[in-house]
């Protein structure tokens, strides 16, 4: 199986991705994890991407379509991947359909989460993340079992910086200017698949089967 994962920082994109792999055991490709991996090891790409990261905008095109690529070549091709959070812009989608035509993968289903700007509010301001593993909680949704401290390793969480309020809202301008408008893209190749992003974690997986059953993709 093979699916991208649309919608606006904070839809749920990530813990619906990880969901998935884990049941269908796809690779999770997320491209804010893979850059944010090469921020804590302090790679070339990592260094390149950081202060972009930080602001809330968008990392270019090119250097995103290169690791993508090198990830999904990397990946188990029998499984299938998820792309989460990428692509992001037009061009992003055009380079990973020559991509996909190049190396004769097909995406099965992308998948849009629909999400009201409430919900996404509440939920990236209310997001603490370990700083070394990455681990996402929620302080309601998601809450560690000890307040601020990660239940794996015993460190503190931290807020992400760009899930402070003034980035938040630059991230929300960036998806309407930058991503939405891949909707329409993905429409138009019969691919899209609207999902409704405020539902809880369960009801919103079961709405997912459903989608699954009807496309015959579920394994
Ligand atoms: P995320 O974890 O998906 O919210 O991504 C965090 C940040 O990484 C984004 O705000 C961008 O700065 C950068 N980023 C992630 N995915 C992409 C992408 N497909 N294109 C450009 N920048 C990206």
């Amino acid at each position: 199986m093979k699916l991208v994962l649309l919608g606006p920082p904070g839809a749920g994109k990530g813990t619906h991705a990880k969901i998935l792999c884990e049941r269908f055991n796809l690779t999770h490709l997320a491209a804010g994890d893979i850059f944010r991996r090469n921020i804590r090891e302090n790679t070339e790409l990592g260094r390149k991407a950081k202060d972009t990261i930080e602001k809330g905008h968008l990392v270019p095109d090119d250097l995103v379509n290169e690791m993508m690529f090198r990830e999904i070549e990397n990946a188990d091709r029998k499984n299938g991947f998820v792309l989460d959070g990428y692509p992001r812009t037009i061009g992003q989608a055009e380079a990973l359909d020559a991509f996909c035509a190049r190396t004769d993968y097909n995406l099965d289903v992308v998948l849009n989460f629909d999400t009201s700007e409430n919900v996404i509010i509440d939920r990236l301001s209310g997001r603490r993340v370990n700083p070394t593993t990455g681990r996402v909680y929620h302080v309601r949704n998601m809450p560690p079992k000890v307040d601020g401290i990660c239940d794996e390793t015993g460190e503190k969480l931290v807020t992400r910086k760009d899930d402070q309020p003034e980035t938040i809202k630059k991230r929300l301008e960036v998806y309407e200017k930058e991503t939405q408008p891949l909707i329409d893209f993905y429409k138009k190749k019969g691919l899209l698949q609207d999902v409704p992003g405020d539902y809880d974690v369960p009801e919103l997986q079961a709405h997912l089967n459903q989608i699954f059953e009807r496309l015959n993709l579920a394994v």
